[in-house]
């Protein structure tokens, strides 16, 4: 249960004065639709109404506040003209302009020959000064509380900054003094104020200066959030910890017999992961670990290994992979090897019906069948293995924790491998996984030569068609994509479907074409068709871009590379560059660049290295937007900024560590406070299975 004194910060925005129903969809959809979204939803700027000069003194374009007395109302003589106010001081005239102006209403907030204070920006019109529409009139006697400085926030259409002013206001009234959770000392030591002083300094900057996020303000709420945020994880991690594991080791004598069949030797790292993997395995704990790798670095491989170990000791193992492309690919490449060993396996995804489906769950169900390689159909209920003892997941960010946990859920204390290609920074892999144990593969296999990335415009289109046509005249096979804006699938489609067209026109049938809406057999047949050598050139959407692997394709045509984020460029260009040959890539670009375009388009002639590539990101982009948020299934975070407080995100790491050695259960003074926090930070689910566990 939430604790009662977060009651007023949970209730919906439209129990703030001056919030209806209308302005409560706006605030909802800008901030959120509690009174606590207003607290977050912070000032992106302010306005200095201290600034009270005569006529005479003021500088055209400032934002001032005028003591003014009223001469006249100057009605217009059409409604398409603007109704005038002229007013004085003692130095001058100005004219207060409304459009569409409602005269009753001017006539009361400006009478005759009254003295107002009127705030707004002055201009000049000519010989005269003007002021449009100013934002505020006020008698003289409310004037001094309007000489002040105003924060003002990000804005959604429809709603008058006024009125959005005047919720937050109301919804920083209802904020509660909260017990403190920080270390007293830590607190001090870092000069911050408690929760309360620091939300409300955040709303009521006094200057640029507090508008930072690393004022010791908007530190310490950044803080608070990320605490939050690994507190969660770590009360996860503790919890499945106390989960009974089972030592799961093999005799290595079918690994032996699939590294026999491969046409090469593990790198260093590849044998170092595993090293790594079947520790843990082999403990009696679960294991829960991630292998981090950049694209090629061959993940696929270890995994396989690892599964071995399961079924050497009589076990069962799964590997569970995004999308069916990707499960097909895994399942292609491991089959081979699993039969060279003499091992059962079988591919489970969405197409497999009837009795196909059937027959596979039977061979999962009774052992049969040892290894396991699917989609999420291998998530759905009626699965069943006879003893799942690892459960391999490649994750490339499309799977949540639930999903995670609930496949290990399906074996018996089951351990956990997660793969991921995208490399994480370091900073979000502590948001999204905590203090997960991490194998690297940061070796590439043996043989592998270095991208030629070159950028060029986009009107050099036909020099490249040209180079392409060189390049496929030696018998390279090419990679052409073409950007998605995600708004609309059918233009992008369409956008495709006209370059392919384009280059058929020029190449002849050896010209495939793939996209998100073609069914999974034609997709398949497509995919097939250029891995074989049927095919030269393949078009294609980003849906190539998870881990397909054709190791005999060396160029990669990327059209508006401009378009793309950072990561998702080194995800693309990683298809090429696999085999032994040297590889190309030229990223297309519309002009003008931007800065950050160009900046990303650098990186990518000066670099392959994933992690790098994945740090620049971050800067470049701020965690927010990396990975394309909502899919990656990382946390959005209302007050820290990853670019910024990624130092506060390693204290919170060891401060959640700390707090969980002391009070494991939460239950002290502070762990009661801590409590707060989490549910303040909505991770009431998490809250819930201490208290259960
Ligand atoms: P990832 O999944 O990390 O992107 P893969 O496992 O798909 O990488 O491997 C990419 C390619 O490299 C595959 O064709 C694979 O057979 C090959 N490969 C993997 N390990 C090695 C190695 N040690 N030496 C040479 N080639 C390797
Ligand atoms: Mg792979």
């Amino acid at each position: 249960m939430r604790p009662e004194i977060l009651y007023p910060l949970f209730a919906p925005v439209t129990t703030l004065p001056g919030v209806g129903p209308r302005f409560g969809k706006l605030i909802e959809r800008l901030a959120g639709p509690e009174v606590v979204s207003l607290c977050w939803h912070l000032p992106s700027g302010l306005i200095d109404r201290r600034f009270a000069p005569t006529l005479a003194e003021a500088p055209a374009g400032a934002i001032v506040t005028l003591t003014l007395r009223v001469d006249a109302h100057l009605a217009p003589a059409s409604r398409r003209h603007p109704y005038k106010v002229r007013c004085h001081d003692k130095t001058g005239f100005i004219h207060l302009v409304f459009f569409h102006a409602r005269p009753e209403y001017l006539g009361r907030m400006l009478p005759e020959g009254e003295v107002r204070v009127v705030s707004g920006k002055l201009e000049r019109f000519g010989a005269e000064w003007q002021m449009t529409h100013p934002d505020y009139i006020v008698a003289p006697a409310d004037g001094e509380k309007l000489r002040a400085i105003e924060p003002v926030y990000p804005m959604t259409a429809g709603l008058p900054s006024k009125a959005l002013q005047k919720a937050v206001e109301g919804a920083l009234d209802r904020i509660p003094d909260l017990p403190e959770w920080l270390e007293p000392s830590y607190l001090k030591r870092q000069g911050w104020p408690a929760w309360r002083q620091a939300l409300l300094a955040a709303h009521r900057p006094q200057g640029e200066a507090d508008l930072s996020p690393e004022t010791p303000a908007r530190q310490r709420l950044a803080f608070d959030e990320l605490l939050a945020n690994q507190l969660a994880l770590a009360l996860v991690r503790a919890q499945q910890r106390k989960l009974p594991g089972r030592p799961v080791s093999g005799d290595g004598r079918l690994q032996e017999k699939a590294l026999a069949a491969l046409p090469f030797a593990l790198t260093g790292s590849q044998r170092l992961a595993l090293a790594e993997i079947a520790g843990d395995m082999a403990s009696g704990s679960r294991m829960l670990r991630l292998l981090q790798g950049d694209v090629g670095s061959g993940k696929t491989i270890v995994a396989l290994l690892a599964m071995l170990i399961a079924v050497e000791s009589g076990a069962q193992a799964a590997l569970l992979a995004p999308t069916e492309i990707l499960a097909r690919q895994h399942f292609n490449t491991i089959a081979p090897l699993a039969e060279a060993a003499g091992v059962g396996i079988a591919l489970l995804t969405g197409r497999d019906k009837g009795k196909a489906r059937t027959r596979i769950l039977a061979g999962l169900a009774s052992g049969e069948t040892a290894l396991a390689v699917g989609t999420h159909a291998l998530f759905q209920e009626d699965v069943d293995f006879r003893d799942l003892a690892l459960a391999v997941i490649d994750e490339q960010h499309r799977f949540g924790v639930h999903q995670r946990l609930s496949l290990a859920g399906k074996g018996r204390a089951a351990d956990v491998l997660v793969m991921t290609a995208t490399p994480i920074p370091r900073t979000l892999m502590l948001t999204s996984y905590g203090d997960l144990d991490v194998s690297r593969l940061t070796e590439k296999p043996a043989g592998r030569k270095p991208i030629d990335t070159r950028t060029l415009p986009l009107d050099r289109l036909d020099d490249v068609v040209d180079a392409v046509d060189r390049a496929v005249r030696q018998g390279a096979r090419v990679y052409w994509v073409c950007p998605l804006v995600e708004e609309s699938e059918s233009i992008d489609i369409a956008a495709v479907a006209e370059r392919h067209a384009h280059l058929v026109g020029r190449f002849g049938a050896r010209v495939g074409l793939v996209h998100g809406r073609l069914k999974g057999p034609e997709k398949d047949a497509v995919m097939a068709a250029f891995a074989e050598g049927r095919l030269d050139i393949l078009v294609a959407t980003t849906v190539i871009e998870v881990g397909v692997d054709v190791p005999a394709a060396t160029v990669m045509v990327i059209e508006h590379a401009e378009r793309f984020g950072l990561s998702q460029l080194h995800q693309l260009r990683g298809r090429i560059g696999r085999g032994g040959e040297r590889s190309t890539c030229l990223l297309l670009y519309q002009g003008p660049l931007g800065a950050a375009a160009k900046a990303r388009l650098k990186i990518m002639r000066e670099t392959e290295d994933g992690f790098r590539i994945a740090e620049e990101d971050l800067k470049l982009r701020g965690a927010g937007e990396l990975l394309g948020t909502r899919q990656s299934g990382l946390p959005v975070f209302k007050m820290a900024d990853l670019a910024i407080h990624g130092e506060l995100l390693a204290a919170a790491r060891d401060d959640a560590r700390l707090i969980l050695d002391r009070d494991p259960t939460l239950t002290g003074a502070r762990g009661q406070a801590l409590r707060t926090l989490l549910y303040l930070f909505e991770r009431d689910a998490v809250v819930k299975t201490v208290r259960s566990g």
